[in-house]
């Protein structure tokens, strides 16, 4: 394993930060190749634990000749969120200076060619020089995965619509229960700006036996320990196995992934009407049926008659909660995977700011 460190000046005199990225080369240049980063948005720390436990496992691999692939790693992907504390909390999704979500505003470009992306020490802000840098990196490989994971959350990924039914076995690697499928690029998240060049190209040029491009949801905040991160880990490693970046006869896919590939619009947003606490009465991956109750508001503790009941809108299965029981008016209480489109689908975009 090679490693680099790769260091960028901050916006003001005195400021600078390094992204460590980790390389193992692969001995079979016919090889699908792959690129794997977490906490992009700083503290989500699943992919993280799962990078832990995978790269003494692809070390093992490289001893015994078996890394087929290029696979780049970059286990913490953005410095700035990771250091981004306030009063003893850590925040790490949003620019302090811009306001905007680490995960949006990724250079689009409709093709691999990424020299006229801003270098390091380019005069330009360094959440735009951190950007322009892991898509460089990351568009030099097939198979493209950022690890993030939701607040309190079943396992999933988000894919373009276009792809989903090609990620089926990462599914099934990581025995996640669902796929979301977007449909757009609107967004410019880093996975939208890894998809974009494939989007531009002709289907006949591109093999998507080969190609992987995918947020993966390591389910909650909080699900980092070392079961989980192994399990992780395991999981990322058999992908890897099945699609010939590593090799490893005895690493089986396992029970094929058999959850819902559902476009954005089945994902019903349940949305807080008033702040206040939050009780939820379902769980994650409960399957509810209309009019099931979801959660309820207490604007007012001690006023029962204040209470504002959340009912499940259609049928379907609880994806996410809050791990804050404490809401504003309008937050996201929830997110569920409608059976049918919801009333309340967007036209296009990221289901969240
Ligand atoms: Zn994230």
């Amino acid at each position: 394993m090679k490693t680099d460190r790769i260091q960028f000046a901050g916006d003001v005199p005195g400021i600078q930060v390094e992204m460590r990225v980790l390389r193992f080369a692969g001995t079979d240049a016919t090889a699908p190749t792959a690129y794997l980063q977490s906490s992009l948005h700083g503290a989500e720390l699943p992919g993280q634990a799962a990078l832990h436990f995978l790269i003494p496992m692809l070390q093992k691999a490289a001893d015994e000749g078996r890394i087929k692939g290029n696979i780049t790693l970059v286990p913490q992907a953005n410095p700035v969120a990771s250091n981004q504390w306030q009063s003893h909390q850590h925040l790490g999704r949003f620019d302090f200076f811009s306001g905007v979500n680490f995960n949006r505003n990724f250079p689009l470009l409709e093709n691999f060619d990424t020299s006229a992306l801003p270098e390091p020490d380019a005069p330009v802000s360094l959440d735009k020089r951190i950007k322009a840098m892991l898509v460089r990196l990351a568009l030099k490989h097939e198979i493209v995965l950022d690890l993030h994971c939701d607040d309190e959350s079943e396992n999933y990924l988000y894919v373009h619509e276009n792809y989903a039914e090609d990620l089926r076995d990462l599914a099934t690697a990581l025995r996640s229960t669902a796929i979301l499928a977007g449909d757009s690029t609107v967004s410019a998240a880093f996975e939208e700006a890894c998809v974009n060049p494939l989007l531009h190209m002709k289907a006949s040029e591109r093999d998507m036996r080969r190609r992987a491009v995918t947020t993966v949801e390591f389910r909650g905040l909080n699900d980092v320990n070392p079961a989980t991160g192994l399990a992780d880990a395991q999981g990322l490693y058999r992908f890897l196995v099945h699609r010939g970046v590593v090799d490893d006869a005895s690493s089986q896919l396992g029970e094929p992934f058999s959850g819902p590939i559902a476009p954005f619009s089945r994902v019903e947003m349940i949305r807080a009407p008033q702040g206040g606490m939050v009780l939820y009465h379902v769980a994650l991956g409960d399957i509810v049926k209309k009019g099931d109750l979801l959660a309820t508001i207490v604007p007012v503790p001690g006023e029962p008659e204040s209470d504002i009941q959340l009912c499940a809108p259609q049928a379907g299965r609880v994806l996410t909660h809050r791990s804050l029981r404490y809401l504003r008016r309008g937050d996201d209480v929830m997110k569920l995977i409608g059976d049918e489109p919801s009333a309340q689908a967007k036209p296009a975009g990221s289901l969240e700011a």
